[in-house]
């Protein structure tokens, strides 16, 4: 066991704990049970400047460390995430509440990106032409950024991170990863790991907070990019924040995701995957689907699908084997059970209600059943906004192409899905979808780690998405030399000549 998990008080990293300054300390509650887990500093402003201060110092060196030097530590650092994976997975699930088994996938999904960012000698390969002019060679190289700030959501406090900083530390930079106060322990947890894999210390540093720390980040001179995943708002505020201060910046927003279901679909393999997809990890991720289109006649088989598997799911304490875990925040659960009040109050037809669930668990936990819509339209407020919780709403459609403009019409575009057993429709969907990534017979289409994740429209503000070749893109900068060496045995050069370059 690593020492923080059993550290009262959350601290800042900066290659060892870091207390801070005048930093107020806030409550972590485990929302299984509604009793604080462990308290948290917020920074202020100082204790942000120390911590981007000691990124700043460890950023020149790591920088020019070899490839070599910095991939061993990446495979080191995976070797250990992959032996120990279950502890951080039980961190996940004490401050988030999601099942200890879908924070085991949230942390293999993370390794994937490690994974990937081990290949970084390939990854950082440049171009070499020899004899571009005569006697002229060219060749373009990568370069590292120097301090980047991760700034991440509480869904997925240990996945998201891991989007962005191993390919970062890989690509030679320092990052000060900012993760959500409301689970912030995975942080520590990997600064650890970080160390004991042999980074050098401030390559990783991790800042506590709330709006004080992302601020100062947004603003610090010598922090040169920000990845950001979060709400569509704050997404926005902090890609035009941060651009204001001339950083680069990769925002990810939020989602609203459709599930297109064909009348040629396997209606129960369409059901199976609506509800793994809609519910799984209480709705809380952001390629969670929260709208399935039923495209014609089908829609009464498939809803009764849906519905039978709805009311079979187990809510409770995601330590005790159940399918559903609690929702993060007291605040949050009451906010989702809201827009179920509203769907009803608008006449959307309520056929599993998960107000009152049966619950395996501490009746102080901040429960809410799956809950299931039908005949919701787009007029609605279940349908426009963003609800992050176990809501799934079924929306009718008459055709493939009013399908397609339900979701095209949509303000966001981070995920969607085809089920269809037409490879015509298949293609035809791929095309015309206005959506980042698309999933045909797959409910939750994440790309894996040597593709970037990302969405187009509110979902994403920026030009670039998360790892993959994109993700190096990101974290690196690149340069162009043009070579001449003069051979001395040659006549001495060819004289004075103002105009403009050419090549011969
Ligand atoms: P959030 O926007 O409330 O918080 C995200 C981060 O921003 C946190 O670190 C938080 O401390 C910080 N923050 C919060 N308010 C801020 C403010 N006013 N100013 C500056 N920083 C602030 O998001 P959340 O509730 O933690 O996460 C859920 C949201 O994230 C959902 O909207 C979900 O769709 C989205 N999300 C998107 C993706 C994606 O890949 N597009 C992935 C995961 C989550």
């Amino acid at each position: 066991m690593l020492a923080i998990m059993t550290a009262p008080t959350v601290t800042h990293w900066t290659g060892t704990p870091y207390v801070g300054h005048a930093d107020r300390v806030e409550d972590v509650i485990n929302p299984a049970t509604g009793r604080v887990s462990a308290r948290v500093r917020y920074a202020d402003v100082e204790t942000a400047n120390a911590v981007v201060s000691a990124a700043e110092l460890a950023a020149r060196d790591w920088g020019r460390s070899s490839l070599t030097a910095r991939s061993r530590v990446l495979f080191r650092f995976r070797e250990l995430l992959d032996a120990r994976k279950e502890e951080l997975a039980a961190i996940i699930t004490r401050e988030h509440g999601k099942i200890l088994a879908d924070a085991l996938g949230e942390v293999s999904r993370g390794q994937e990106a490690v994974e990937f960012a081990c290949g970084i000698p390939h990854l950082l390969k440049g171009a070499y032409s020899e004899g571009v002019s005569t006697g002229i060679d060219v060749h373009s190289k990568r370069q590292p950024l120097g301090v980047v700030g991760v700034i991440s959501p509480f869904n997925f406090p240990a996945m998201v991170p891991m989007w962005f900083f191993p390919i970062a530390i890989a690509a030679g930079n320092a990052v000060v990863l900012k993760p959500s106060e409301k689970d912030p322990s995975a942080s520590i947890w990997l600064a650890e790991l970080w160390r004991e894999a042999g980074l050098p210390a401030g390559v990783f540093t991790v800042l506590q907070g709330d709006k004080v720390a992302v601020d100062a980040l947004l603003e610090h001179p010598a922090v040169k990019a920000i990845s950001f995943v979060g709400s569509t708002p704050i997404a926005r505020y902090v890609y035009e924040r941060a651009s204001s201060y001339g950083k680069r910046v990769q925002a990810l927003g939020g989602a609203k995701n459709h599930m297109v279901v064909l009348p040629d679909a396997d209606l129960d393999v369409a059901a199976d995957q609506a509800v793994s997809a809609g519910f799984g990890s209480a709705g809380e991720r952001c390629m969670a689907i929260s709208v399935l289109v039923a495209v014609g006649p089908i829609a009464d088989g498939l809803v009764a699908r849906i519905a039978d598997r709805t009311r079979s799911l187990r809510t409770g304490d995601g330590t005790r084997g159940t399918d559903m875990g609690p929702l993060v925040t007291r605040a949050h659960r009451d906010r989702v059970a809201s827009f179920v009040d509203a769907g009803e109050a608008a006449g959307a037809e309520l056929v599993v209600d998960g107000r009152a669930p049966q619950v395996d668990g501490d009746s102080s936990g901040f429960w809410l059943g799956p809950t299931l819509f039908d005949h919701v339209t787009p007029d609605m407020e279940i349908y426009t906004e963003e609800i992050f919780g176990p809501v799934l709403s079924i929306v009718r459609a008459g055709s493939y192409d009013e399908a397609v403009r339900l979701v095209n019409a949509n303000p966001y575009g981070n995920g969607v899905a085809l089920f269809t057993s037409s490879g015509t429709a298949a293609r035809a969907f791929e095309r015309d979808v206005e959506v980042g990534m698309v999933g045909v017979n797959v409910p939750v289409p994440v790309p894996m780690a040597y593709y970037s994740f990302g969405g187009w429209k509110q979902s994403l503000f920026g030009d670039q998405h998360a790892h993959g070749t994109d993700g190096v893109q990101f974290f690196t900068r690149g340069k162009v030399v043009t070579t001449r060496w003069n051979d001395p045995a040659a006549k001495p050069g060819g004289g004075l000549e103002l105009a403009f370059p050419q090549n011969r």
